[in-house]
């Protein structure tokens, strides 16, 4: 199983990447978390050989803007969004004319799904829950070919980290802010958070994605935290765009 890291800014686009968007590809699904510029890569990697599920953690453009690009994708077994509750109305909302093509008036079928409504739709998801975000924002934890991989970005310290990257094979968590740094009123973590929050958990694994463009405004300054970090915990991944994690079955 592959996880491909398309887009790895928080924020907006920048000479470091794009924004966030990540491809796990296992052998029965394609599972795209969240929607920022980087899914406009999607076409490369995809054919129609397994249903599309793309889980949104939140509403924050940043990942949700790259879905003004799906058009493109040929996706003839469709796409399935999911969401928290309100998902739906949300994202109608938005994708809308006159900003873009609406959702599903494309050239394939689009379904919004809503937790905890429809979470049987999607067999895979193991858990989700509510993070700490300025606004809310939700975690996803899956159960992908033997492997668990959880995903949790934009959020402070929580239990709900904690719970959903749990003993998780890779914990795909976000690295926003610079060392030292906190902001009680719009939470993220730090590469020393993100690194306790790994420890806690006991996650085998650790990708850090999600760098805040304006403050991580070089690759630099990600190889600093790599550097820095990397003998702290074995299974640390410094996310770039592009960069794959390979989790064997
Ligand atoms: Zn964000
Ligand atoms: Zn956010």
């Amino acid at each position: 199983m592959l996880v491909r890291f398309l887009g790895t800014n928080g924020w907006f686009d920048s000479a470091t990447g794009n924004s966030i968007c990540t491809l796990i590809e296992a052998s029965d699904a394609y599972v795209v978390l969240d929607a920022g510029n980087g899914i406009h890569k999607l076409g490369r990697y995809i054919d129609d050989s397994r249903p599309v599920y793309l889980f949104l953690s939140h509403f924050h453009l940043d990942h949700i803007v790259g879905l003004h690009t799906i058009v493109k994708l040929k996706l003839p077994q469709g796409l399935q969004i999911f969401g928290m509750e309100g998902a739906g109305d949300i994202l109608k909302s938005i994708i809308r004319r006159p900003f873009t093509v609406p959702l599903g008036e494309g050239p394939f079928p689009v379904k919004v799904l809503e937790l905890p409504r429809d979470a049987d739709k999607a067999p895979f998801l193991e858990g989700y829950g509510f993070l700490v975000h300025s606004d809310p924002c939700m975690g996803f934890r899956f159960r992908l070919d033997g492997k668990t991989i959880a995903y949790c970005t934009d959020t402070g310290i929580c239990d709900e980290l904690i719970r959903l990257g749990r003993d998780a094979d890779l914990l795909i968590a976000e690295c926003s802010e610079l060392s030292g740094r906190h902001s009680e009123t719009w939470p993220h973590l730090n590469p020393e958070d993100a690194l306790s929050v790994a420890r806690l958990c006991g996650a085998k694994r650790l990708a850090l994605t999600h760098f805040n463009a304006h403050l991580y405004d070089t690759i630099e300054k990600r190889k600093e935290v790599e550097e820095r970090l990397k003998s702290a915990f074995e299974g640390l991944t410094v996310a770039y765009d592009d960069t794959v994690i390979r989790l064997q079955a």
